[in-house]
């Protein structure tokens, strides 16, 4: 009962306040009256979406509903009003999360990141943006962070899948981004990880997708000189790999606008002319490999059309080059066997090329970057680090709950409910691609029936019962992800992952002039024999790596929702909110922040940030941590029920409690 009273007087107190600031609806779930209803949780959304009030929290995690229009609330008046703040004392904002996380890392010597998550369109570039421009005003020295948001700004440009939901920014891959600060709190280095960067969407789009936009951006934008130089048509319609989607011009999106941020950007990571003009020259190529096209000769082997598009090719002779596209050789024991292509295998080489020289050079202009932000000064480094990182799936939503949700997840394992190992489908889809013959989507599709038919979350038409199986085409599978039901199209799975590109085609790219290219495709790789790493094999091993990262620091969450599937402002789409709010997990959240106490922090920490508040930890504590936390608290006259001690931490129930000590510590 005691509790009850307390967290309602607390609930008063801060509404009280709300109501002056944010008018409706109450700013973190935590504090909402009807405990565990969704149809509440879904109702404080709603109400306060129609009032512009996209942020709500749950506890420390914030949520942000895509309004779809510009809000003014992102001023740099709203910046400083943020700026060493605490949580709950002004409206929810994602500046305030963003102060939080820099004040707690400088004040704790810790490193942190923010995870933000969201399906496409509901807003994860954007909060990204907001933070990053938040830091770059707020923290002593900016010119690093001004950097890194325009790397960043120039990497967002990706195509936009019309069909389904449409955002015309989308990202297309994940990227992490990692901050380093010094003590001083000034950023003194940062560095890229990209990890996932759709390639085939190079060669290949659906009907109402664009490739990436650079593409056209360069096409749109460039210069009459540069591209003439290029060899490039200012007519996007011109380019069989622009025109696939049938939707080279968005409405919403200015190519030839953002081909000057793309410009801005290289130049302030010390882009040179020549720089610039040999990353162009690769973009270009990329366009005229897609114009190369073939026909069957009498056996049916593939004869190019014209030799035009090749002389645009990175400087590569064009013979050499043309040999390349049209034969395979093989080397056996003493001698060198060329074998020429069908037309279907003269496409698939150059489509092979095309896509790793993109995705090649896409890798190289991240390290490059990474280079030009790197601390330079790494002496001093203290390796306070902050990512913000933006992606969704699978493993970042498993970190995300055993971040959370830990303590029930040991439960559950206690009670022995914890999921079995299961050999994945990454790693039947690597086993189907090792096999030497002819393994064939089909046959994966079988093996994966045979290896993964058991399990509750995979279907296919064989396995279905008579009622789904209409819904499922033969060559088709189904998982159940944790958003939701996809059905995946088998064909192509082998060839995707596999990504095989001939030997003799990167010998040819060692040929050419551009110095970009001769580093995307080194000597040392001609001579491995080893297998090159599946596409699969690496986005695992990449997602692994930043699982790894992330594991060593303090998670702070940001979870965008998308408010309608149309980008119609002011529409809140109740049933589409609903989903995401079920499947991220924030009903659970909710609970476990309820139930639990939501602040935590290591003994030694804790009392080195408040020991000045009480005599016997002033101005040092000499024995056990967990003691002298003890002596503090008590001073400070901490209830019973409001902290609880484990071994390494404290943890801390309410809010208030921790802002009580915050303000005396402010007051001494
Ligand atoms: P993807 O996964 O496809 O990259 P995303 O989650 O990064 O999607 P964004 O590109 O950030 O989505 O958002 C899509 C669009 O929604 C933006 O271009 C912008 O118009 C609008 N939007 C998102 N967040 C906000 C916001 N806080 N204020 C105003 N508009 C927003
Ligand atoms: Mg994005």
């Amino acid at each position: 009962a005691d509790d009850i009273s307390l967290q309602n007087s607390c609930q008063l107190d801060l509404e009280g306040a709300l109501i002056a600031r944010d008018r409706v609806g109450i700013q973190d779930f935590v504090l909402l009256d009807s405990h565990n209803s969704e149809t509440a949780f879904l109702d404080n959304l709603k109400k306060r979406f129609t009032e512009d009030l996209i942020y709500t929290y749950v506890g420390i995690l914030l949520i942000s509903v895509n309004p779809c229009k510009e809000l003014d609330i992102y001023t740099k008046k709203q910046m400083d009003l943020y700026m060493g703040v605490n949580f709950f004392e002004l409206p929810p904002h994602i500046y305030a999360l963003a102060d939080n996380v820099y004040h707690t890392m400088l004040s704790e010597a810790s490193n942190h990141f923010i995870l933000i998550s969201g399906e496409s369109g509901a807003g994860k570039t954007e909060a990204s943006k907001k933070i990053l421009q938040y830091y770059a005003v707020s923290c002593p020295s900016s010119t690093l962070l001004d950097t890194v948001r325009d790397c960043m700004l120039m990497f967002n440009p990706g195509p936009a899948p019309i069909g389904s939901g449409p955002n015309d920014n989308s990202s297309r891959f994940g990227k992490y981004m990692d901050i380093q600060f010094d003590c001083q709190g000034d950023a003194v280095g940062g560095h890229i990880l990209s990890y996932l960067l759709e390639k085939s969407r190079v060669v290949h789009q659906n009907h109402g997708e664009r490739n990436f936009h650079i593409f056209y951006q360069l096409v749109e934008g460039g210069e009459e000189d540069q591209l003439r130089h290029l060899g490039l048509e200012k007519d996007t319609q011109h380019y069989s790999y622009l025109v696939q989607g049938e939707c080279s011009n968005v409405s919403s999106i200015n190519d030839k606008n953002d081909w000057k941020t793309v410009k801005n950007a290289l130049s302030v990571i010390d882009f040179d002319a020549s720089d610039t003009e040999h990353l162009f020259g690769i973009i270009a190529s990329v366009l005229h490999l897609g114009n190369v096209h073939f026909d069957g000769d009498t056996k049916g082997y593939a004869i190019l059309n014209s030799n035009a598009a090749l002389r645009w090719l990175l400087g590569i002779h064009v013979q050499v080059l043309h040999e390349a596209l049209t034969f395979r050789k093989i080397e056996a024991k003493s001698e060198e066997v060329l074998s020429p292509f069908t037309v279907d295998l003269a496409i698939c080489a150059r489509d092979a090329l095309a896509k790793a020289i993109y995705g090649r050079a896409f890798t190289w202009l991240v390290n490059r970057i990474n280079e030009s932000l790197e601390n330079k000064v790494r002496e001093q480094q203290k390796n306070f680090e902050q990512f913000c990182i933006n992606y969704c799936n699978e493993k970042l939503q498993q970190l995300f709950i055993q971040f959370t949700l830990k303590s029930e997840q040991e439960e559950y394992e206690a009670e022995g409910i914890g999921v079995k190992k299961h050999r994945g489908i990454i790693s039947v889809l690597n086993e189907e691609c090792m096999r030497p013959g002819d393994a064939t989507d089909l046959t994966f599709l079988e093996k994966l029936e045979e290896k993964m038919g058991n399990h509750p979350h995979f279907l296919t038409h064989k396995l279905a019962d008579k009622k789904t199986r209409k819904s499922l085409e033969r060559g088709d599978f189904r998982l159940l992800h944790y958003a939701g039901e996809v059905t995946y199209c088998i064909v192509g799975f082998i060839d995707k992952n596999n990504d095989l590109l001939y030997k003799n085609i990167k010998d040819v790219m060692r040929l050419s002039k551009n110095p970009i290219i001769q580093e995307c495709f080194p000597a040392t790789e001609g001579d491995s024999r080893r297998r090159p790493e599946t596409v699969a094999t690496q986005f695992k091993n990449s997602l692994l790596r930043l699982t790894e990262i992330l594991t060593a620091k303090e998670a702070w969450y940001v979870r965008c929702l998308k408010s309608n599937d149309n980008k119609q402002s002011g529409k809140f789409d109740e049933v589409l909110v609903r989903h995401q709010v079920k499947y991220l997990g924030l009903m659970e959240h909710l609970r476990v922040r309820r139930a639990g106490f939501a602040y935590r922090r290591r003994y030694e920490v804790f009392l080195q940030r408040y020991k000045a508040l009480c005599p016997a930890t002033w101005p040092h504590w000499r024995g056990v941590p967990a003691e002298g936390v003890e002596k503090l608290v008590q001073h400070l006259g901490y209830k019973p029920d409001e902290y609880k001690m484990d071994r390494t931490k404290i943890f801390i129930r309410y809010a208030r409690t921790l802002f009580a000590t915050e303000d005396a510590f402010e007051i001494c």
